[in-house]
């Protein structure tokens, strides 16, 4: 085996197509449901929030749709993106596993976000868009959309979950840098926010909240559309460009992954590093997928596989997947970007098919091997890919235990460097693991549809 630290691609060896698993997965995906009457929905119901390019990719059964010239162009700013071998960490844990893993955290915005952000603009330019209304929870997305609005000349307005607004004022500026503006949610400034804050004047907020704030918003304007930074189909599709990376590199490290490890918030990141190893175990492989999410959000480990809205009003679409209740408001742990009530259909599907293994931790736990990266690897990971980082550190530890040399990769999808908050709550020992009981979860369920 390669002894490399860094494991590198050349530009030319950008993925040149995204890979789509609806082509490959011998299940059936549930169709969205129209949110009134409750019957499949169609293209042209979801024409007044985004493009048709990306309405039919997100229907696409092409196992291969090719990435535009302009798009695999602005990837050059920052792909290929490094694949590490963590030799430090190992040592560190004195385990016989070999963690590798794919660091998505050199892209402009510090995430994967901007894989499918920078794709979605472009499609929106080329449809005429003139102005895009999204949401952030940790502010990764809102930074990845204005980053790429930007770039294709699009005005961009983010809804910010206000527990974020407040921890997080750097991600704000950073928007703003560029051009974005950016509004506290739940605001004054939509029906559905005016609701939320009648009710409670200091609700945190939540990205349930906030996606109904921005499809109000877009739903009233004929030159606005709404983007999404996780969850659908096509944004899957999108950062599936991560696990092709992650093929060749693991290739030229002369290593394959007995298990691929990622966090889930909607399933993004994960689908991006997971899926182009999926057709692999498909094919018989033995290849392990686990999806960690926090204890304090548990939709895949504790929800329900069931329809329900993508947000808190039901304004959107029904979507089959794990949930939580469309009305549930997880307590304000430090990984923003997990908190989302819902999961990504393909997602869900796999997970509830045996596919993919779900897994929570708490908050606490999972500093603790933040820390402990940082301390090894000298990145300070994001309190999202610190989920997945304490599920790599547990598997090493169990091959320690067992003697097996397994090679485990896990997906670093983004740097912590506005994150300095939490460090800070964590080391003065401020802070919390929020213990969810049953009842508050079958309260929350109870605002699941009946369908
Ligand atoms: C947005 C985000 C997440 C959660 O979203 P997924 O769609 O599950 O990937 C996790 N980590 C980081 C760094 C993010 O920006």
């Amino acid at each position: 085996m390669s002894e490399e630290t860094k494991i590198l691609l050349t530009e030319n060896e950008i993925p040149e197509r995204w890979y789509n698993i609806q082509a490959d997965l011998e299940w059936p995906l549930d169709p969205a449901l129209h949110p009134g009457t409750k019957e499949p929905a169609g293209p042209d119901d979801f024409a007044p929030l985004f493009p048709m390019e990306l309405i039919m990719q997100e229907v696409s059964r092409e196992r291969w749709i090719e990435i535009p010239d302009e798009v695999r162009d602005i990837y050059r700013m920052w792909r290929p993106t490094p694949l590490y071998r963590a030799k430090r960490l190992e040592k560190a844990l004195g385990t016989p596993a070999k963690i590798f893993y794919k660091y998505e955290g050199v892209s402009p915005a510090g995430s994967h976000k901007p894989n499918t952000a920078v794709a979605q603009a472009y499609y929106n330019k080329v449809a005429g868009t003139k102005r895009i209304v999204t949401e952030t929870g940790a502010g990764q997305w809102g930074s990845a959309m204005a980053f790429a609005c930007n770039l294709m000349d699009i005005e961009c307005k983010v809804y910010m979950v206000s527990a974020s607004y407040q921890q997080k004022p750097y991600r704000k500026s950073m928007m703003e840098v560029w051009n974005a503006t950016v509004t506290s949610s739940p605001s004054n400034e939509t029906q559905s926010g005016r609701a939320i804050l009648e009710a409670n004047p200091d609700s945190p907020g939540s990205l349930g909240i906030a996606i109904s704030e921005a499809v109000e918003v877009a739903v009233s304007r004929d030159d606005t559309k709404y983007s999404l930074g996780s969850v659908l189909n096509h944004v899957l599709l999108h950062q599936t460009i991560i696990g092709q990376e992650a093929i060749k590199q693991m290739e030229k490290a002369d290593a394959y992954p007995d298990m691929v490890i990622g966090c889930v918030g909607g399933g993004s990141n994960f689908a991006g590093i997971s899926f182009p190893f999926v057709p692999d175990r498909l094919a018989g492989k033995d290849i392990r997928f686990i999806a960690v999410e926090p204890e304090a959000c548990p939709t895949l480990t504790r929800g329900e596989y069931a329809y329900d809205f993508g947000d808190t009003a039901g304004m959107t679409p029904l979507l089959k997947m794990h949930t939580l209740g469309h009305t549930f408001v997880p307590n304000p742990i430090h990984a923003g970007g997990l908190r989302y009530h819902g999961m990504a259909p393909l997602i869900s599907l796999m997970v509830h098919n045996g596919l993919i293994e779900p897994r929570a931790y708490h908050q606490k736990t999972v500093f603790e091997a933040a820390v402990l990266f940082a301390r090894t690897e000298g990145i300070i990971p994001a309190p999202e890919p610190a989920h997945a980082i304490r599920a790599a550190v547990d598997e090493a530890l169990k091959c320690k235990e067992s003697g097996e040399e397994k090679t485990i990769l896990f997906h670093m999808c983004g740097h912590g460097y506005f994150d300095m908050s939490a460090y800070e709550s964590y080391f003065a020992g401020n802070m919390v693991d929020y213990s969810l009981p049953d009842e508050e979860i079958a309260r929350a369920m109870e605002s699941v549809p009946s369908v």
